[in-house]
């Protein structure tokens, strides 16, 4: 066995989608983890017979859609129950029951047992809370892309939920529009570690000392702007942290783990695709204090004629509809257009995480010293002043 890692892109710029393993007609395509715990194609070239089909798959070699001015609206969920235990308004679960229960199937991002995330198909309305909720990890494709094209040909309808690379990926692997196809992208800050992930759940469960049996990432029950991270124990032991204090949300948030790729997107601004685009509607404020009741509010960004009808099939189960702009949209969630920079402690992190507390070492890499805070609050002509002096001792030293 002759195996490399397969190298139709730098490794840099691979996003993990797996449309490459999925097409390979020899199956000498596997997905491994780097070192940092990120999945990258690896080939047996004893095996390939060079058919070209992987490159020809990948959708970062591949033509990208002409990302278009999409509707942007904002809306919640009419029932309370699904907006509550949602990331935002419960957009996604309106979207997946209309599919259902038109004899389609869906496909999304879940935890198994083992709670490592991975796209799972379903086809009942009992199952969809499994794919309810965002997870702040890479989801595995696995053979996801392979069963969407079965499901095409034998004429059912199919929804497939992912990252804006995931329907990037899809996308390219089918090579051609199908008319059953719907394909709905979340807005993307980035994408942690699945490895810092499980370390990070290793960590908590050492100080349990019992398996974690739930993890929720956007958990409301306070607030949906100030969410919580609920992590639940076998042993029944409970962890309830604001986001904001939460270490792996926080190092999420700031980059320390995020994938490389994720730093030069090539699926940012809608070019992905996808018939729709969903994410959290921060900005509702434009639309007065009273329509934000902190239990969620979805941002939809209709893409396509595609998913402008598919959205019409699902308004009557929505509330408080409210039309935006793009600009509204984008000020308040750059992630829409721009790509994240990693955080420039992202080394030491790697670095350091084997061997420190991993709540102590993202504490301390995030630590911003007092004269930092207080200098942003400076004015302009006094920061120069500042920055002069600082530069001044640093040349004498
Ligand atoms: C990694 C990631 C980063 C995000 N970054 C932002 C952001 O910066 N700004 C913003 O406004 N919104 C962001 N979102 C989207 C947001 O968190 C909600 O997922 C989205 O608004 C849908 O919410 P909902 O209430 O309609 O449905 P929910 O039920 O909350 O969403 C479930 C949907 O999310 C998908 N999903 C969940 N986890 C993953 C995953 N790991 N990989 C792929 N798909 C997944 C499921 O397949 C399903 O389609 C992000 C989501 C993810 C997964
Ligand atoms: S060239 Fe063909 S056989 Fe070889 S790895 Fe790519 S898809 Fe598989
Ligand atoms: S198809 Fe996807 S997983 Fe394969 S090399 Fe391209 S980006 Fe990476
Ligand atoms: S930022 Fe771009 S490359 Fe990274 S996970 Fe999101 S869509 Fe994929």
């Amino acid at each position: 066995m002759t195996v490399r890692p397969l190298a139709i892109i730098p490794i840099k710029d691979c996003c993990g989608c797996e449309a490459c393993a999925n097409i390979c007609p020899k199956s000498c395509i596997t997905m491994q983890p780097d070192e940092q715990g990120f999945m990258h194609p690896i080939i047996d070239e004893a095996v390939c017979i060079n058919c070209d089909l992987c490159r020809k798959a990948c959708p970062i070699l591949g033509e990208k859609s002409i990302g278009v001015a999409p509707k942007v609206i904002a809306c919640k969920n009419r029932n309370d129950n699904i907006r509550s235990n949602s990331s935002s308004g419960g957009v996604f679960t309106a979207l997946a029951e209309h599919i259902i229960n038109d004899g389609g199937v869906v496909y999304g991002a879940a935890f198994n047992m083992q709670m490592e995330v991975g796209h799972q198909r379903i086809e009942s309305i009992e199952e969809l809370s499994a794919l309810r909720g965002s997870k702040y990890t890479q989801s595995r494709i696995g053979d996801c892309l392979t069963r969407v094209k079965e499901d095409l040909r034998s004429g059912r309808k199919v929804l497939f939920t992912g990252t804006p690379c995931q329907i990037g990926g899809l996308r390219s692997y089918l090579g051609k529009n199908y008319e059953g196809l719907y394909c709905i992208e979340v807005v993307c800050h980035g994408i942690p570690s699945p490895a810092i992930f499980r370390h990070y759940l290793n960590s908590l469960e050492t100080k349990a000392g019992s398996k974690i049996s739930e993890f929720n990432f956007r958990d409301k029950t306070e607030s949906w702007q100030q969410y919580s991270i609920r992590v639940k124990f076998e042993n029944g032991a409970l962890i309830h942290q604001r986001g904001a204090e939460n270490p792996f949300q926080r190092g999420f948030i700031a980059d320390l783990y995020t994938r490389p790729s994720c730093t030069a997107c090539q699926f940012k601004k809608f070019a992905s695709g996808a018939d729709i685009t969903l994410g959290d509607f921060w900005g509702s404020g434009i639309f007065g204090k009273e329509y934000n009741d902190d239990r969620g509010i979805s941002l939809v960004c209709i893409n396509s004629d595609k998913g402008e009808k598919l959205f019409n099939y699902i308004k009557s189960e929505l509330f408080d509809i409210r039309p935006s702009t793009l600009l509204d949209a984008t000020q308040f969630n750059p992630c829409i257009v721009r790509s994240t920079t990693m955080h420039p402690k992202s080394e030491k992190f790697w670095r350091a995480y084997k061997s420190e507390d991993f709540d102590a070492l993202v504490t301390r890499l995030l630590h911003v010293p007092a004269w930092k805070t207080k200098l942003k609050t400076l004015p302009a002509y006094a920061k120069a002043v500042v920055k002069k002096i600082i530069n001044v001792c640093i040349r004498r030293k």
